[in-house]
Order: C-alpha cells, then structure tokens, then sequence
C-alpha cells in the first residue's frame, strides 16, 4: 500500500507513531508561520501541521504550494494536538509531516468539495464524480450498500435464491413504455428493456426455484419526478406454494429487518387497510398514516339546505386541521388557492372553525344554523381550536383533491417528521381500472394479477368490482413496494387477456411462451418488487431517489456527465437498418 493509515483512523493512542497518509486536500489554511492542511480520503479527515522554524523551509514552501484536491502522499509523526477538535475522531491528533509527494495535481474543482456545497444541479451532475467525495453524497451511497447487504443478509437466510434474469427482452407490460434496442443481427427487430423481471420470475417458480430474488435494475420510458428515474432498482421477489399472507409476513419481515439493521429502528406489526377504506378516509391509495387527519364524509349532513355547491355535489368530505382555527384570512385564501390550482382542481374551500366557546363559525353560515355547524363539529370529533376544510364535487376528484389538502396541512402543522415512520399494508386493489382515453379496462396492477376467486363470478357483468390478490407497502405515504398472488392456470390467464381487450393472437404472440409454461405443471405462486431507490431515500430522509444513485439522470432523462443520449454514427445506424425521418428541430 501507498499508506499505512486511512484519513480516519489515528488517535491518540497512535501518538509517536511514523505514518504514511495518502488523499485529497480538502482545505489549507495559510497563516503565515503556520500552516494547516485538512487532508481527506473516504474513511475521514487529518490535520497536517507545519510551522515556520520547526518545518524544514523547503518543505514549508512545498506545502504552500498545494492547491484544492491535490492528491498527495505524506509522511509524518503522529502528535498529540495542542487545541483538540471534537467533532471529527481524528481531531484529538494531528501530522507534523517529514515529506509530501504530489501524486496528482488537480485544477480548481468547479465548486466546494463540502459538506454544504456552492454548486448548483446542474453543475454537480456534470461533474458528479467530484460531487461524489463530498461526505453528504458519499453517505447516501453507504447507506445504499448497508442496505444492500442487509436485504440479502434477510433473503439469504430465509432460503430465496438470487437469479438474474436478461435484460434484453420483449416487452413487460407494467404500464409503462418500453425502452427499446435494436437487433443488428435480426433486421427490423428490436428487444425491449425490461420494466420489471416479471415473466421471468413467473418461469423461474415453474421451473421450481420456489423462492427467488434479485436486485435488479428496470427500464421504464415514462415522465420523470423526484422519486422516478428512467433505469432503477428493484428488489424482486417471487415464491411457490405461498398464500398472500405468507408473502405479506416475510415482506413485513424483511422491512423490519432493514428498520433495525440500518437504522436502529423498531417496527411493530404492519396494520392493513383495504383500498376502498384507504380511497374513502385518506384519498390515496398510498396514505400517509404519520398522522390520522382522516376524510368525514359529510354528504347526510349537509344536503338540503340551499347550499347549492353542495346540493349538486357526488361528494362532500372534509378533514380537521386540529388546532389550526387561529389560521387567517390570508392563511385560508392561500388554502383556498391552494386547493384550486389546476393540478388539484377544486373548484373552492369551505371551512369552518371551532371557536374557543364552542361555537363554530363558517364561512357558509347563510346557509347553515349553528346547530347545523354542530353536527359537524361533532361528525368530525372538532374541539375548540380546531379547523375544519371541507371540499366537494364529483366522488373520486374530490378525493383526490382532499388527499393533497390533508397532506400540505399535514406538512404545515409539522406532522410529516422524516424521523418517524409508519409502514402499512393497502390490499384488496381493484383488479382492474378504466381507462377513459383508450375506453377500456387496464390491469391495475399487471394482467398476471390473479383476481380473488370470490369476486370471479362478476367477471361478465361487473368486471371493475373485481377485487385483486394485490398489495402495495406503503410507508410515509411513498409506495415503496407492491405485488400479487399470480394467475398459475392457463385459461384464466386468457380469460384476463380477454378482459384487457387482448385478441387471442395478440396474447399468444406476446405472453404465449408463459401461457404454454402454466400447461407443463406450474405451481400457484406469488411475489412483490420493492423500489430500492425509493427505500434508500425514505432510509435516507430525502425526497429525491436521485441523492441515492451514483450517476442518475436528469428531469429529461439525461446524463449531463457523459452526455447521453446522444446521436449515433451513420454507419452504425445503417448496420442497425434505422433511417432517420422528420427529427424535431
Ligand atoms: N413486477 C411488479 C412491479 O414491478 C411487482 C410484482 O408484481 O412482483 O411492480
């Protein structure tokens, strides 16, 4: 080795000692007759000392003319700091260094290597790989291999079995476009990337792998957010011979494993709520249950009474922002313009505060008597001090609507801390879901979804009440994992294909090589992905999946570093047999 220590290491029990140190120069303070360099590698942070009379000149003048980033070799004598520095574990001793040997200069880095950084988004992803040695952002990538290494540390004991599955492919249907390659060796064809391992592990259990898993990187072609990346990670599991409550157990297992192992965290049992309760008290599929806030429905108690907004309404339902009835005007206008923002859509905000005397004031008072306004109060367990918003309109919108105003309330009343965490299970997903756009029914999960066998009988008439073997984990309100029990038999499987508006040569010419596998002897079975990104950043305390990956792309689906995608040479294209038409400009 270049060094005998790590930047981390030394203490005072190494005092005396001759070292050698290689890293990075993080910092160099010049004051004249002293001069002190931080030097730094991944495992921390080592004064280097030199003074003026007791440093030999040359090697004074040497250390002088290191800059940011120079990566060096030192050689020096470990000695007992004079002012001790307790905020880094190095911080009680300090090099008086002997020799210095440049092994890289370096050009002054775009911006701050520290904690806190000058560089903005743009500027740090095009040079991540100096983004990367700052501590923040090298934690996250710890934390991702802790991670890593505790869910297969769980998977491991637990007897599942580590497959990889190809990644060119066709295509996945997970509801998402493909990203697509294509084959030079096959004209005018093309692989697709796959969205999820799906079909595979369905073929892993009939081959009779029984328990598999892998992390596994997926492709998904669609608009990019905080929490979406074009390629992410997933954990994918699958298991044979396994009911959904066995599946809910061992994932709930593995969840509480990785609170505990990475985060010191103790997890009670996870509750379940289905998803028609989760739609009908939070508005969301995946609630976020840090905080109760739930949805009253106020429909009985409302109607009748001249209010037209509420007369002509599907649904009227409200959440009690408890002790927020000292929130003014402009605080309820914010609210009200909150709600009415396009990506919301309500059309207004009722609300209703309950006074210190008891008495509520409302701002539809013309319509409603205080014994009315009582009845609310009392609808939504409202003590003096609380605030009632209510909003109405058509069912589902409205819902949706009220989700995203219990949430901002939550946030602004301080119940959403990054510090507490509230897993659950939502199960019984609808199997389907109707798609206005292409007038026809979708799988809300995936068409290998198995519906509850109780439900078949509305498969002709009311195939949308179809509930689901399907669940999602939900934590903080992020779904951070979902899967189900799978259809095993072949008929049924092209009875769901049917129902997705599949011909049968369509779903022969894409799903027939599974279809043809349920006939040689396939096990009932089920599984469940965890977004991997998505779990590290909840872990983590951060919104973004993207502080989580070492080189993520941009909003547009861009890495600025290498700057891909980028055009490809003619020849290449025309070994591909692509022609270029009509770019836009
Ligand atoms: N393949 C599914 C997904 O990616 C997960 C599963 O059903 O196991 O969401």
């Amino acid at each position: 080795m270049l060094r005998t220590h790590t930047c981390g290491e030394l203490r005072i029990d190494n005092v005396g000692e001759e070292v050698v140190l290689t890293g990075w120069v993080q910092r160099l303070r010049d004051k004249g007759g002293m001069l002190w360099i931080d030097l730094r590698d991944r495992y921390g942070i080592t004064q280097l000392t030199f003074e003026d009379g007791v440093t030999p000149a040359y090697l004074f003048e040497a250390a002088r003319g290191l800059g940011r980033e120079y990566v060096i070799r030192v050689v020096g004598k470990v000695i007992e700091r004079y002012s001790k520095n307790d905020k880094i574990p190095t911080g009680d001793i300090e090099i008086h260094a002997s020799k210095i040997e440049v092994l890289n200069a370096a050009k002054l880095p775009p911006f701050m290597i520290e904690d806190e950084t000058d560089g903005g988004d743009d500027l740090r992803m095009k040079y991540r790989y100096l983004d990367l040695r700052r501590t923040p952002v090298r934690r996250n990538l710890e934390l991702r291999h802790q991670m890593m290494r505790a869910v297969r540390a769980y998977l491991d004991e637990h007897y599942f079995i580590e497959v990889e599955t190809p990644v060119l492919i066709k295509s996945t249907p997970e509801g998402a476009r493909d990203f697509v390659v294509p084959s030079r060796m096959n004209p005018g064809e093309f692989y697709a990337l796959p969205q999820s391992p799906q079909t595979f592990k369905q073929l892993l259990m009939v081959s009779g792998f029984d328990k598999y898993y892998q992390i596994v990187k997926c492709f998904r072609d669609e608009d990019l957010r905080a929490d979406r990346q074009p390629e992410f990670t997933q954990i994918d599991c699958e298991l044979s011979f396994v009911t959904q409550e066995d599946i809910l157990n061992t994932f709930e297992g593995l969840i509480r494993h990785l609170f505990l192992k990475v985060k010191g965290v103790h997890i009670a049992n996870l509750p379940r709520m289905t998803y028609a309760d989760a739609m009908k008290y939070y508005g969301s599929d995946k609630p976020d249950t840090r905080f109760d806030m739930r949805f009253v429905e106020l429909n009985p108690l409302v109607k009748n009474k001249g209010f037209k907004v509420f007369d002509d309404a599907e649904l009227v339902v409200g959440i009690n922002a408890k002790g927020a009835a000292s929130y003014t005007r402009k605080q309820l206008d914010e609210l009200t313009d909150f709600v009415k923002r396009p990506q919301i859509g309500a059309t207004g905000l009722v609300y209703a505060r309950v006074q210190e005397d008891g008495t509520v004031k409302s701002s539809v008072d013309k319509f409603y008597t205080p014994e009315d306004l009582q009845a609310w109060a009392k609808a939504f367990n409202a003590e003096p001090g609380d605030l009632i918003l209510v909003l109405a309109g058509g069912r589902d919108k409205t819902r949706k609507a009220l989700n995203e105003l219990r949430l901002e309330m939550g946030e602004r009343l301080g119940l959403r801390d990054k510090n507490v965490f509230s897993p659950l299970w939502v199960v019984d997903f609808p199997l389907l879901e109707w798609d206005e756009d292409s007038n026809r029914y979708h799988a809300m999960h995936h068409p290998f979804t198995s519906p509850k066998p109780e439900d078949l009988e509305l498969i002709d008439d009311r195939p949308g009440d179809i509930r689901a073997n399907a669940y999602d984990m939900v934590i903080n309100g992020v779904e951070v994992g979902g899967g189900s029990i799978r259809i095993h038999d072949r008929r049924l499987q092209e009875q769901m294909f049917r129902l997705l508006g599949f011909s049968n040569d369509e779903a022969k010419a894409q799903f027939g090589f599974l279809m043809d596998a349920f006939e040689y002897g396939a096990p009932p079975h089920g599984g469940i992905a965890f977004g991997f990104d998505r779990l590290c950043s909840l872990f983590g305390g951060s919104d973004s999946i993207r502080d989580y990956i070492a080189f993520p792309k941009n909003n547009s689906g861009r890495d600025v570093m290498i700057d891909a995608p980028s055009p490809i040479a003619n020849a290449q294209l025309d070994e591909l047999h692509i022609k270029m038409k009509n770019l836009p400009a």
